[in-house]
């Protein structure tokens, strides 16, 4: 008999908590789980999901366009918001249940609760409730974070951007990551007038260079207004005095905040988003505009705060985030954490594989580190880009390499007209002849780069690409046929 309520008990019932959840009680174990908001977490209810679907929807046009030139009768029309923002939300509800059958069917117990930990085996439920287990996994996630500049309340984040009533004429849209750039990408097809301030000297930070600048090429050829080297000084709603600070009240964002230090959004003024009219921005370029939304994609932290994590004796790092060993295990021996609340590789595959690793370790007697080596990863802008592996400017800091790269125009656009360009690039040792690094800027690449992935993971060579037959005709054959080397580094 167990001295425990439960054998494990899991906080945040997202991709990483749900999945561990799962396979633990499958294998005989007493699980409970809590989720304070909806079941599914970020992926599901306000991440890759719906903004996969955006994309989708946001592709059309383009589509239309192509149609056109190949000889059909086709008109793109208008794009009806609302109607689209009801189906996504039904297909949410939809994939909600699914997650809630799934903990039913393998036994687990859900509260729909926030929980906080009391000591290291006592969660405690928002009705004050406590219950012990054995091991407790802590899987609760991040949250968007907007910076402390005056008037940022008035701004939305990535949450709010799915449940906003009509599309909006202007949007800017701040930051140069993931989600400024995908959804840059999205609003921009789906008709609204989109400019992008990115303070750094180019768009997507860590990725090849030579891709990000196909990217960034790519999205103002398409009709995005990017600006680099550009941030926001401050903002307040059209026709209030500019330079003073935002009416002060409950919720603000960014009151009592340090100039300067991103605030973490409290999760109600998240999702409630902003409301009302136009915003005169002013920028650091030293130009003022008006647009009618405002989009901080300005990062994410991680869901640590009012938990009793540190009283219970949880180290926490710089930016919030659990301290976890290579096992996931904190510094508190019964309590682990996994996924985006430990800030290692914020992806919704990782965040299983590790909740994967985390019951292996713990409930099947076999000790799994997390493999966060060569992880492929797609950033689904038009063009999307699939990459895997070393970019040109980490590999050659290493060792020297071979480049092999080739930017053309592909068939199918080509033939209607368009100039969109896509990349293919191998980053090769020179050394070992393994390919460190793929990077392919391509309508599919999220596609293609799961395939070549599985190469790379397996250490092949430049030869072995050689080796493989092409397939044809297709864009990703190129990945095979590049004979020379374009430069050495
Ligand atoms: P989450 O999925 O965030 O789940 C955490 C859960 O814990 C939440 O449901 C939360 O409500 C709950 N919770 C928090 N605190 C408590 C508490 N105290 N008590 C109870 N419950 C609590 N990744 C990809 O791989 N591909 C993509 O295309 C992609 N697109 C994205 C697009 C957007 C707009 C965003 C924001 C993220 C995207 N991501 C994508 C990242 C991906 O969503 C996350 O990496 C993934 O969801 C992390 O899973 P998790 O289990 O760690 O946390
Ligand atoms: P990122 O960390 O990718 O990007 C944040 C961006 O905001 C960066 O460009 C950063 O600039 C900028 N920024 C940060 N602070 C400020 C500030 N104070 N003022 C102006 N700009 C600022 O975060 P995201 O929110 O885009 O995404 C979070 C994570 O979610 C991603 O890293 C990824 O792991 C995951 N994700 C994955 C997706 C996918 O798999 N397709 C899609 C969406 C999200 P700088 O570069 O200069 O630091």
């Amino acid at each position: 008999m167990s001295d425990f309520d439960y054998d494990l008990f899991v906080i945040g019932g997202g991709s990483g908590g749900v999945r561990a959840a799962r396979v633990a009680a499958q294998g005989g174990a007493k699980v409970a789980l809590a989720e304070e908001s909806r079941y599914g977490g970020t992926c599901v209810i306000r991440g890759c999901v719906p903004k996969k679907l955006m994309v989708f929807a946001s592709e059309y046009p383009g589509a239309i366009e192509n149609a056109r030139a190949y000889g059909w009768g086709a008109e793109a029309g208008d794009f009806d918001w609302p109607a689209f923002r009801t189906k996504l939300h039904g297909e949410l509800d939809r994939l909600e249940q699914v997650y809630r059958n799934l903990l039913s069917a393998s036994g687990v117990e859900t509260f729909d609760s926030r929980a906080s930990l009391a000591d290291p085996h006592t969660v405690e439920l928002s009705s004050g409730a406590r219950k012990t287990a054995r091991h407790i996994l802590v899987a609760t996630g991040g949250r968007p974070v907007k910076p402390a500049l005056p008037g940022a309340e008035h701004g939305l984040v990535s949450d709010d951007i799915f449940h906003l009533e009509s599309l909006p004429k202007s949007i800017l849209i701040v930051g140069g990551g993931y989600i400024a750039c995908e959804f840059a990408c999205i609003l921009n097809g789906l008709g609204v007038e989109v400019t992008q301030y990115y303070r750094g000297a180019q768009i997507l930070r860590g990725f090849d260079e030579e891709a990000r600048g196909l990217i960034s090429e790519e999205m103002i050829r398409n009709g995005i207004k990017l600006h680099l080297g550009t941030n926001i000084l401050e903002m307040a709603p059209a026709g209030s005095d500019h330079g003073s600070q935002s009416p002060a009240g409950a919720g603000s964002a960014t009151m009592g905040t340090p100039a300067g230090e991103a605030t973490t959004l409290p999760r109600s003024a998240a999702e409630r988003g902003s409301t009302g009219g136009p915003l005169r921005v002013k920028a650091t370029n030293g130009t003022e505009a008006t647009f009618d939304k405002v989009f901080f994609a300005t990062g994410r932290a991680p869901n640590t705060a009012d938990m009793g994590l540190e009283a219970a004796g949880v180290t926490l790092g710089r930016h919030g985030q659990i301290v976890v060993d290579d096992y996931s295990q904190t510094s508190v021996p019964s309590i682990y954490a996994i996924g985006d609340v430990t800030d290692r590789v914020n992806l919704t595959p990782v965040a299983i594989r590790e909740g994967m690793a985390f019951v292996e370790t713990v409930f099947n007697a076999n000790p799994t580190p997390v493999d966060h080596a060569l992880i492929p990863t797609a950033v689904f802008t038009q063009p999307e880009m699939g990459t895997i592996g070393l970019s040109e400017e980490e590999a050659r800091d290493r060792e020297p390499v071979e480049i092999y790269c080739t930017s053309f125009r592909p068939m199918q656009t080509a033939f209607a007209g368009r100039p969109d360009r896509v990349l293919m690039k191998l980053v090769v040792s020179v050394e070992t002849r393994k390919v460190l690094g793929c990077h392919i800027v391509a309508p599919g690449a999220g596609e293609m780069i799961q395939l070549a992935g599985v190469a790379v993971k397996m250490g092949a060579t430049k030869e072995d690409f050689d080796r493989t037959v092409a397939v044809h005709p297709t864009m990703s054959e190129e990945i095979v046929t590049m004979r020379e080397p374009t430069r050495t580094a």
